[in-house]
């Protein structure tokens, strides 16, 4: 049993076997055998070795033939591993002892053996690792031949371990098989957290290595709680974990009691909790979960996972699916945010040196009018179907601002040339997530209708820390004493010129900054949908007189830690069971 800690980034415990995602396209379940079984699986092993064997000897000769025998060297080291004794013994030991399938025990042998290597400090190494894993694959080839699973087709439960994941993939596991995954990479608001937690598939992310040292079949445990992964636990420890899972639910369903009454604080001050969405069906589940519609709608995920660009016509059937669902709710549809770690196909394949700093969001669209004007179409179009309102990205001066409204302008005149309805006075905010917006919030209140505060941008712009960059994790805080200034003046900004004020950021979601939010004058949540009732379970515990009180007193603090230790004393104080 291995324990290791990394960043919990969505709640809830998975348990299964791994399937890694980098090092094989195909898993490999932990099966055993019966010990009649083990000479058939001897053989079937020696069949696996022998036909990897000759398919390297063959791509040797046509390395030799074509690059020369110094390129075709890289082969020798592959096929020297094939006929390690030690190595093999290992293997059929784990067939003949152990009892374990031929390709599990190729798995786990191989991975001990990169793992090991890993271990002795020589530059060289690394290399070789990549080719035990090149081999590993190449034998599962063999073994598994037609029976292979890939993740679109699995047969079982799993979870996934890989060493990133993007958007579009973790977006890709809807409705899989998938109980949770686990990544090298990441951070609490990369976009693969945001969908995670949207999915409610438990996670964690920024787990050094972790992609290495499990071996494909391992039963691994994912606690997205704590932020642990477990590989190959013990007996007790699984029965803790299953019994952490059955109490999980139990508190999941007296939270989701909470849905029907209304989101006041004890004083009877009204906030209005909403969710944050990728796709349209998720509307659904904001509402079922007491969401008072949805404040933000990540529309850009239209765009990933495909080759080509969603014509207008699918940018208007999806936004038709959600302005329905909503059911007369207010919905705010951002225009999209692509860039950055949202990449559509053209931007990989032309990656940019700093994709935080560069052509993202509404310079993105600027840049690309065409596209920014279908889905301006599609989006006034749906304008009638209900309270649809439109958000712009990343706005960082009253010019881009201008700049938008202009070519908005522009569509709207053809639509109207084109005698097709749309909303003339939609409502158009923007997002302030960027410091410059921050600051010049007075400027850009006047020429907008709402603002809503991204804080998952707006911490990273601030501290200057990269949001999905594991290594800085501990950096990336709300609870900073320059993101709760900027946060009060924006508020007040709002407050002083009348435009409705939201925040969208996780730290909508995230129960220890709800009641310095309510103090800061916050009165409009929208968060991931799984999170409502526990937001509206503190809300319903406070005061506004009291959480006043407490805001007071954070801002006598000056470090994050004191701020964090405080409001989380607090909380739990009004709420002990806010954090489950
Ligand atoms: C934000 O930046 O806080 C936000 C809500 O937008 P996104 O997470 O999509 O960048
Ligand atoms: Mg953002």
């Amino acid at each position: 049993m291995e324990i290791r800690k990394g960043i919990g980034v969505s709640p809830g415990v998975a348990i299964a076997s791994a399937f890694v995602l980098e090092t094989e396209e195909f898993r490999v379940p932990r099966r055993t055998i019966t010990p009649e079984q083990v000479d058939a699986e001897l053989a079937r092993l020696d069949r696996g070795l022998d036909e990897s064997q000759a398919e390297l000897e063959e791509l040797r000769r046509g390395a030799v033939n074509q690059l020369g025998t110094e390129a075709a060297s890289i082969f020798d080291f592959h096929l020297g591993m094939l006929r390690d004794r030690s190595l093999l013994k290992q293997i059929r030991e784990t067939v003949t002892e152990k009892l374990f399938t031929a390709e599990y025990a190729v798995a786990t042998v191989l991975r001990a053996h990169a793992k090991a290597f890993l271990q002795m400090s020589n530059s060289v190494l690394p290399e070789r690792v990549r080719d035990i894993y090149d081999l590993e694959k190449r034998l599962l080839r063999h073994l598994l031949g037609e029976r292979r699973e890939t993740l679109e087709h699995l047969t079982e439960d799993v979870v996934v371990v890989a060493h990133d994941l993007t958007p579009s993939q973790t977006a890709s596991l809807v409705k899989s098989r998938v109980m949770g995954f686990a990544t090298d990479a990441g951070g609490r608001t990369s976009h693969t957290a945001i969908v995670a937690r949207a999915l409610s598939i438990p996670a964690v992310v920024g787990v050094a290595d972790i992609s290495r040292d499990v071996a494909a079949g391992d039963t691994v445990i994912i606690d997205g709680n704590r932020g642990v992964v477990i590989i190959n636990p013990d007996e007790l420890t699984l029965e803790e974990h299953r019994r952490y899972i059955r109490e999980y639910t139990a508190l999941e369903q007296e939270l989701d009691e909470l849905r029907t009454v209304p989101a006041l604080t004890k004083d009877g001050v009204h906030v209005r909790l909403m969710g944050n969405i990728e796709f349209p069906n998720e509307v659904e589940t904001a509402l079922e979960k007491g969401g008072d519609g949805i404040g933000l709608y990540r529309t850009e995920f239209l765009y990933l996972g495909s080759e080509r660009e969603p014509t207008e016509e699918e940018h208007y059937k999806a936004y038709e699916q959600a302005i329905v669902a909503v059911r007369g709710k207010p919905i705010i549809l951002r225009t999209l945010d692509l860039g950055a770690d949202k990449w559509t196909q053209r931007q990989r394949e032309e990656p940019e040196r700093n994709p935080f700093l560069g052509l993202r969001s509404i310079r993105f669209c600027l840049q690309n009018l065409p596209l920014f004007r279908t889905q301006l179409r599609a989006m006034l179009r749906a304008s009638v179907l209900g309270d649809m309102r439109i958000m712009l990205p990343l706005i960082t001066s009253a010019l881009e601002l201008r700049q938008a409204k202009i070519v908005m302008g522009d569509v709207m005149e053809d639509l109207e040339e084109e005698r097709i309805p749309f909303n003339r006075s939609v409502k158009l905010g923007i997002m302030i997530e960027t410091p410059a917006a921050a600051l010049t919030a007075p400027t850009l209140a006047k020429e907008s209708d709402f603002f809503s505060i991204g804080t998952n941008d707006l911490i990273q712009y601030t501290l200057a820390v990269d949001r999905t960059n594991e290594r800085v994790a501990p950096l990336f805080t709300a609870a900073n004493p320059a993101v709760i200034k900027m946060i009060k003046d924006i508020l007040k900004v709002g407050r002083r010129q009348g435009i409705d004020v939201s925040l969208c950021g996780e730290m909508a979601g995230e129960p220890e900054y709800t009641i310095l939010l309510l103090g800061l004058g916050l009165r409009a949540f929208s968060m991931t949908p799984p999170r409502i009732p526990q937001i509206k379970r503190v809300i319903r515990s406070v005061t506004l007189e009291k959480a006043m009180k407490i805001t007071r007193r954070v801002m006598t603090f000056d470090t994050d830690r004191q701020i964090l230790n405080y409001l989380r004393e607090e909380t739990r104080r009004v709420a002990p069971k806010a954090f489950g």
